[in-house]
């Protein structure tokens, strides 16, 4: 498996749990612990306004690609720890680099991605505590456990493939956009097309249901609703202008 973003980890341990060795490419992606204080930490982050953080607040556009912290929505919504992955038998590679004669290249970055993935962590918590303190709400302190075992792992630089039994590569690593399609200069560098809040320069060109379009939940079902009816709105008044004009 490579990537750990939300659906690499989910996927890595639906196929650990039920009895496969899984070798996993551990990426950037952070992570959070599911509840937190007594409260699911979608609510938490909610709360905080966390979701309506706008595009404009970035401080790069590039933070408009980075991966959703590790979580799952199985059984109600757990959360997901590679250390414990680690724990249970998951061997963990490094960024996969390059793949030659059946041999995987890897990059002896593990131990780095792991610091990053924990003190997301460490980030996010105290971001809630400090939010907790300020606002005086009542919820009772917590201590997340520290699982530390994938420090313990050896660092693969390369691994054969048919050698180490694995027949099936799974690649979890996002998707990235193609609006060839669209005959106009409408995209930036990153290949991102240019709008405000879906709305483009060339009339009657609009887009939705992209990460980071408007706010932080443009991305998610939590956020499409409230985008699309901000660019239905936008048509309407359109149209009632054009209608003005005509009579
Ligand atoms: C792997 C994954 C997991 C996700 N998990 C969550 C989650 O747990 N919670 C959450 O809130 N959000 C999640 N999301 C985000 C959520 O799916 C999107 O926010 C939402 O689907 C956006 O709605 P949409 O209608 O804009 O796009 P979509 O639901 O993607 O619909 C786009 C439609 O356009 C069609 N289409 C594409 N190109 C063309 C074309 N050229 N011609 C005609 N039709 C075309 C596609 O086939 C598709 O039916 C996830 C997204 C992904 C990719």
């Amino acid at each position: 498996m490579i990537g750990t973003g939300q659906s690499g980890a989910q996927i890595a341990e639906e196929l650990y749990q039920s009895g496969r060795k899984v070798y996993l490419s551990i990426g950037s992606a952070g992570r959070v612990p599911r509840r937190y204080r007594g409260k699911d930490i979608n609510d938490w982050l909610t709360r905080m306004g966390m979701f309506d953080t706008n595009v404009e607040a970035l401080k790069s556009p590039a933070e408009k690609f980075h991966p959703h912290p590790q979580i799952s929505g199985k059984n109600r919504g757990e959360s997901l720890n590679l250390h414990q992955f680690a724990r249970d038998g998951v061997v963990w590679l490094g960024h996969v680099r390059d793949a030659r004669a059946g041999r995987l290249i890897i990059a002896r970055d593990l131990k780095e991605t792991l610091a990053k993935v924990d003190q997301f962590e460490s980030n996010a918590l105290k971001m809630l505590d400090d939010y907790v303190a300020r606002t005086g709400l009542g919820a009772a302190t917590e201590t997340i456990s520290q699982l530390r075992d994938g420090y313990a792992q050896e660092v693969i630089p390369e691994l054969d493939l048919k050698g180490s039994g694995i027949s099936t590569v799974l690649w979890a690593t996002g998707y990235s956009f193609d609006f060839s399609l669209v005959k106009l200069p409408v995209v930036d560098a990153d290949g991102y097309p240019i709008q405000k809040r879906g709305v483009t320069e060339h009339e009657g060109l609009y887009f939705l249901g992209m990460p980071w379009l408007h706010s932080r939940r443009s991305g998610i079902l939590f956020g499409v609703g409230d985008d699309a009816a901000h660019l239905a709105a936008h048509i309407a008044a359109r149209d009632r202008e054009r209608s003005a004009v005509v009579a």
